[in-house]
């Protein structure tokens, strides 16, 4: 029986909430008739939150390195999904000496991972046969997956690590009482975690306990962050929390990262109708790769100090006017976002659009592939040898 849909708004500062949504088992019973109003959220408090934590904030190395790594020795690691994170996860453990087996379907992926040299089991088999379970396959299919082939499967003591807080924070998965529940998520591409550990060096990972079952959750959590190959040089842990990661994902995807997009679309109107060509606009735009350059100078030099790589005239433009894109009613959106986040009904709305059969999620793609600007950019790119 499904419970009625309690609204809560919750406060940004608050930092002891955990949103619940209804278990996946009663999201997969309702396929048609689908109303808002028959998914509860229920919040809890069952996470463990920096803010009751007495640890330093940032971690770029690990002083007692062996008093961590203990807590892993001799334990198999069950990476679960080959792909972009999978693969480079997994080979990075392997090369720090971890005992790496994988999880996959027998599916393309599974294929790739055993000409790599691993051992690939079923995603029941993997977990029954290890102690630390990396769950690495997309988000959308975790909760069914979870329930279905490593619930049951998951020995007393051993630990499940995300690298998103999503389906733990919303309570799509429900992990047994007796496993530790770790976040280790990568601010970083699976191919660039690859690549960087390959050159030596590190990368930024948000990381957090959600449950302590075993009282070894923090060293485990601190062994595996350096097992993935994070904190060698340049890299860096940051406390955080399942519900802060999720927040910080998400508010990135529902505000620049998607406005970027849209405004884009609004430049190219403007400038057409005053006569610019395509070609110039997407190239001015995005098609040169200077955005890449742009992003690069502000990871390396800060988001406002890399202006100086800009003529005098460039920067004057961009701080006089761009600052009036960022008013109070832009302010105010983007924290109506965040508040929709953290009180679940983004998530909500979500997952009834996929059991909806992705309906509003396919128009949306469809409306925007129909515009005269992707003509144009597939033109261009087919010129330029990018697409065929
Ligand atoms: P991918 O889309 O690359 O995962 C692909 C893997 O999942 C393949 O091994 C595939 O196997 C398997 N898979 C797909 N569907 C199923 C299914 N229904 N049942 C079982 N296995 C399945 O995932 P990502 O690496 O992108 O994401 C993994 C996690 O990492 C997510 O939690 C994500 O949020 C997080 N993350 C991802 C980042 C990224 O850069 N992509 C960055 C930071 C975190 P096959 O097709 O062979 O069946």
């Amino acid at each position: 029986m499904i419970a009625p849909y309690e609204f809560k708004t919750l406060l940004l500062g608050s930092n002891n909430l955990r949103c619940n949504n209804s278990p996946a088992s009663d999201l997969k019973s309702e396929v048609v008739h689908i109303h808002l109003t028959d998914y509860p959220i229920r919040i809890n408090t069952s996470e463990l939150y920096l803010s009751s934590m007495s640890f330093e904030r940032l971690i770029t190395k690990l002083d007692d390195k062996e008093r961590y790594w203990r807590s892993i020795e001799g334990k198999t690691i069950a990476v679960i999904g080959y792909g972009n994170q999978g693969r480079s996860q997994a080979l990075n453990m392997r090369d720090n000496g971890v005992n790496v087996i994988i999880g996959n379907p027998p599916d393309e992926y599974r294929k790739t991972a055993e000409k790599e040299g691993f051992r690939v089991y079923e995603i029941d088999e993997a977990v029954k046969n290890s102690e630390i379970v990396f769950m690495l396959i997309p988000d959308e299919v975790q909760p069914e997956v979870f329930s279905h082939k490593i619930a049951d499967n998951l020995k007393q003591g051993s630990a499940i690590v995300f690298a998103s807080g999503y389906n733990y924070f919303y309570d799509l998965i429900t992990v047994p009482s007796y496993v530790d529940v770790l976040l280790v998520a990568p601010r970083m591409i699976g191919f660039g975690i690859r690549d960087l550990f390959l050159k030596g060096k590190g990368f930024p990972v948000l990381i957090a306990v959600g449950k302590d079952y075993t009282g070894q959750a923090e060293e485990k959590l601190l062994a595996l962050t350096d097992a993935i190959g994070a904190l060698k040089p340049g890299g860096v842990a940051v406390r955080s929390s399942f519900k802060e990661e999720t927040l910080l994902d998400l508010l990135t995807e529902h505000t620049w990262a998607g406005a970027i997009l849209y405004m884009f679309r609004l430049y190219y109107e403007v400038a057409t109708e005053l006569g610019a060509s395509p070609e110039a606009i997407i190239l001015e735009l995005y098609g040169s790769g200077e955005l890449a350059e742009i992003a690069e100078s502000m990871k390396q030099q800060g988001l406002f100090k890399q202006l100086k790589n800009h003529s005098h005239t460039s920067q004057y433009g961009q701080l006089s006017r761009g600052r009036l894109f960022a008013n109070e009613k832009v302010k105010q959106l983007i924290k109506k976002m965040a508040l929709e986040i953290l009180d679940g009904t983004f998530a909500k709305e979500w997952t009834l659009e996929q059991k909806s059969g992705l309906i509003h999620y396919k128009n949306l793609y469809k409306m925007n592939l129909e515009h005269p600007m992707e003509r144009e950019e597939e033109k261009l790119y087919r010129l330029l040898g990018r697409i065929k």
